[in-house]
């Protein structure tokens, strides 16, 4: 999907999302990024960039109808920042390491995740929601039942450890 912006890339992406179902859907939205990177992570521009993000993220659950059986819904960042220097990730520190997360839909426990989580359980919470079972990680996020019935629905939140 092309676009400068989460709002420009969830426009283009609007009328796939509406019928390419079943699919994964990979959105990159660059607007915080691209802040922290140029203003520094925690600056009123990267706030401005987070809020445009929340908004774009609000349209996209409207748009996903999260109460079916087979839409997970997944956000995160790739990285924190502004640990060390204010327009870098490259340090130890915490706000660098550390790495938000949200997953909605079905199979989510709602709650927060547990430490310790990285982003390599990422991968394996999408295998799974597709039927895979990965061997070698600590995740998946979702419940083993993903694709069976009776799972519950609903909102988990937390960070995950970079590495
Ligand atoms: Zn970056």
């Amino acid at each position: 999907m092309r676009g400068t912006g989460a709002r420009d890339i969830l426009t283009e992406a609007s009328g796939a999302l509406a019928v390419e179902r079943p699919g994964l859907f990979v959105l990159h939205w660059p607007d915080a990024d691209r802040a922290g990177h140029e203003h520094g992570w925690m600056t009123p521009a990267y706030a401005t960039a987070a809020h445009e993000l929340d908004a774009m993220l609000g349209d996209l659950v409207e748009m996903l109808a999260l109460e079916d059986s087979q839409t997970l819904l997944i956000a995160l960042a790739d990285h924190g920042g502004g640990g060390v220097v204010a327009t870098d990730h490259e340090s130890d520190h915490p706000a660098d390491r550390t790495i938000p997360i949200i997953l909605a839909g079905y199979g989510v426990e709602p709650g927060e995740i547990r430490l310790p989580a990285t982003l390599v359980d990422v991968p394996a919470t999408v295998l799974a929601a597709f039927g895979f079972r990965a061997s070698n990680v600590r995740g998946p996020f979702v419940a083993d039942s993903w694709t069976g019935g009776g799972c519950r629905r609903g909102v988990m939140a937390g960070a995950l450890a970079e590495w």
